[in-house]
Parts: structure tokens; C-alpha cells; sequence
């Protein structure tokens, strides 16, 4: 008999596609994973078709096409002041979650201490785990969410390799601000640890906040991997493209392991993001987009009886509902999505422990008719 030993013997199915499948099982509306339910710019998808017909239809360069490589590089020197060369320190990746997977096992080494924040988007502690390294998390509170750096200094040791950092951040919706820079800018002073910032959410950030890439900052960019995502910036996320910015001697080894684990990404979508990126539009006019709806999604919720968190920035608008009812988030989510209808995401998903505040998560990248639905079903709980 053939068997085998599990090497995540503790990880199931990502919550996302859990939910997403029960919501389609039952005809929910779901306002769980995190995508758009309207199309992306038909001129994008005709630059696509274009060149394809062009015969743009072969392997692009491994780490990438050289233009798009370019059009990032230009986008993050004016946006943030950064200067990565398209030749050594960018790479094209299969979306957001393959330049996170890559980065993690190119650098950590088995015994390797890499330091999270929870709740944690899930994809994290398992690279970490199958790279034999051992995942630090510190549990984050409703409602601020906010890091205590003196808590990360207390975890930090000589094992310490990597910090992960996500902001906007999924699933809570708050972000990284300037006091957080600076004290971590502090910490890793004189350190070696990395940082791999999660950074998908990037142009989704609101009230006029500023997105504090690592990018920004020197002393921070010099030791960091950022992954950023095209599928958040187009309403795009089954394209499943995006990239990795980081400094020419973590590149090299991202890209050592990037070339067997998907060696390039498809090249029509590379050569029309490429052309389309160079209408800046698309991105500056993106916070707007989207606060328009989580406002709208807001006002709505403000009439259930739910208790609204802060959303600062990404796709996401959480509840707390510890008031209404004892039941635990993962079996709200359930019955919500079987008795009213609405797909929702429980944020204990996001801890290594199960820490269950009574949080669930919303997906707001919805067309308005979809939230007012969804706003409707949910006065009924
Ligand atoms: N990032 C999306 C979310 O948080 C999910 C992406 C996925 O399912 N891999 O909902």
C-alpha cells in the first residue's frame, strides 16, 4: 500500500474556497473571498485578445516581460521614490500568493524564526512550515488591530529571519501607519531579519491615507520583499498575476527557485498590463472606487445590528457581533450563509489558534445592487 506523510498534517482547505463553494451550493450572495462580481475594463481585455492574435502566444522571459518589468519599475519610483532595476530586481509572478510562497521558501532555512501578525492571511504560516521554519505570531485585538513593537521586540532573538507584514491588511482592513514604520525601523536597526510585506492591497486605502510601503523607506526597502497584485488593481483576480520587488540579492534567490516553480507567467496578459499600466488613471483613480463602496456597504450595515469595525483600506468590512449572539464565528458564518443567504468569512480562520473575537469579514468589491441585497438579508439577523 502506498501512503503518505503529511507535511502541513494540520492544514485544511483555505476558508475561501470553503466558503465560496457553500455560497454557490446554496445561491448565497457571497461577499466572502475577496474578488469583484462586475467585469474589468473591456479595453484591458482587448489588449489581451490583441496580443494574443499578435502572436504574443510563447514563454515570456522567465523573469518576466521586459516592458511591464519597466512600466512597474516607473509606477513604484513615482509613487513611493523607490528605485528597483526591471532587470535584477523585478519579477512577474503567477498573482500574489506564488510571490509569497517563493520568497518565503528561497530565504528561510529549516529552525528559522519568521515573525506574523494575527490574524494572518493563510497562505503564510504554511510556506513557512513546509521551508522547515517555525511561524512566531502575535495575536492582534478588535478593534484597532494595532501592533505592539514592544511585544515584537520580545520575540525577536537570534534566530529571528523574516517579518511579515500586510497592509492594507486582510482580513482586518487596518493599516500600517508612520509611528509602526518608525518603531520597526528601529527593531531591525543593525538586525538580520528580512521583511516580506505583503502589499496586494496597496492602492485600496481610504480618507486620504497615505500606503506606507516599505518601498518608502531605505533602511527597510534594502531588506524587503514586496508582493503586490494586478488582479486588486484591475478587478482582475482570476488573471492571478502580479509581481515581487526586492533587492537584487534577494531577487537572485527568488528568482532561483521562481524559474522551476512556475519558470514565467503567461505572456498576452504581460504584454497588455504592459500597455495599459501606462494610463496612470487606473490606479490613482482606485481609492475613490472603492470608498465609494465601502461607504455605500457601511451605510447599509449601520441599519443591521451588527457592530461596524473600521475599514482603512483593501476589499474588506468587518463586524462584531459578540453582543447578538454566543455562537462561534466559523458557525455564524455557516448558518448565516444558509439562513440569510449572505457568504461571509470568519476571521479565527486567520489565527493559528482559533481565536475566535466573534469577527466575521465582508467582501464590499461588489456592484452596488449585490450590497444592497446583501445589506437587506442581513437586517433579518
Ligand atoms: N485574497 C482573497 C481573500 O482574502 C482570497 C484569495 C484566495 O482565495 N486565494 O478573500
Amino acid at each position: 500500500m502506498a501512503s503518505v506523510t503529511s507535511k502541513l498534517p494540520q492544514t485544511g482547505t483555505t476558508i475561501f474556497t470553503v466558503m465560496s463553494a457553500l455560497a454557490v451550493e446554496l445561491g448565497a450572495i457571497n461577499l466572502s473571498q475577496g474578488f469583484p462580481d462586475y467585469n474589468c475594463d473591456p479595453q484591458l481585455i482587448e489588449l489581451v485578445n490583441k496580443a494574443m492574435l499578435d502572436g504574443h502566444n510563447q514563454y515570456a522571459p522567465m523573469p518576466g516581460l521586459m516592458a511591464l518589468r519597466e512600466q512597474i519599475a516607473y509606477k513604484t519610483e513615482k509613487l513611493y521614490g523607490a528605485q528597483y532595476d526591471p532587470a535584477t530586481e523585478i519579477t512577474i509572478t503567477a498573482g500574489g500568493t506564488q510571490g509569497i510562497f517563493t520568497a518565503i521558501t528561497a530565504v528561510i532555512q529549516p529552525n528559522d524564526e519568521v515573525i506574523i501578525f494575527e490574524p494572518a492571511y493563510d497562505c503564510y504560516a504554511p510556506a513557512i512550515k513546509l521551508a522547515g521554519g517555525v511561524v512566531k505570531s502575535l495575536e492582534l485585538e478588535p478593534p484597532d488591530y494595532r501592533i505592539n513593537w514592544e511585544m515584537v521586540k520580545r520575540l525577536i532573538n537570534n534566530r529571528t529571519r523574516m517579518i511579515i507584514l500586510n497592509s492594507p491588511h486582510n482580513p482586518t482592513a487596518t493599516i500600517l501607519h508612520k509611528e509602526d514604520i518608525d518603531q520597526l525601523s528601529i527593531l531591525v536597526k543593525n538586525q538580520d531579519i528580512l521583511i516580506l510585506s505583503d502589499e496586494v492591497y496597496e492602492h485600496l486605502i481610504y480618507d486620504g491615507e497615505v500606503h506606507h510601503s516599505m518601498a518608502r523607506y531605505p533602511e527597510l526597502q534594502q531588506r524587503s520583499f514586496i508582493v503586490a497584485s494586478f488582479g486588486k488593481l484591475f478587478h482582475s483576480t482570476g488573471w492571478k498575476i502580479g509581481y515581487c520587488l526586492a533587492p537584487a540579492f534577494l531577487m537572485n534567490e527568488f528568482r532561483k527557485l521562481h524559474q522551476y516553480v512556475v519558470f514565467s507567467v503567461n505572456s498576452p496578459m504581460q504584454y497588455a498590463i504592459a500597455e495599459y499600466l501606462k494610463n496612470e488613471q487606473v490606479y490613482i483613480g482606485l481609492p475613490e472606487f472603492f470608498q465609494q463602496k465601502r461607504d455605500h456597504f457601511r451605510k447599509g450595515l449601520e441599519q443591521t445590528r451588527f457592530e461596524l469595525l473600521p475599514s482603512y483600506g483593501s476589499y474588506f468590512q468587518s463586524v462584531r457581533y459578540g453582543h447578538l449572539t454566543d455562537e462561534k464565528d466559523a458557525d455564524l458564518a455557516i448558518r448565516i450563509t444558509k439562513e440569510f443567504g449572505v457568504a461571509t468569512i470568519p476571521t479565527s480562520a486567520f489565527y493559528t489558534k482559533g481565536t475566535d473575537h466573534h469577527v466575521l469579514r465582508f467582501c464590499f468589491a461588489k456592484k452596488q445592487e449585490t450590497l444592497d441585497e446583501a445589506v437587506s438579508r442581513l437586517m433579518k439577523f
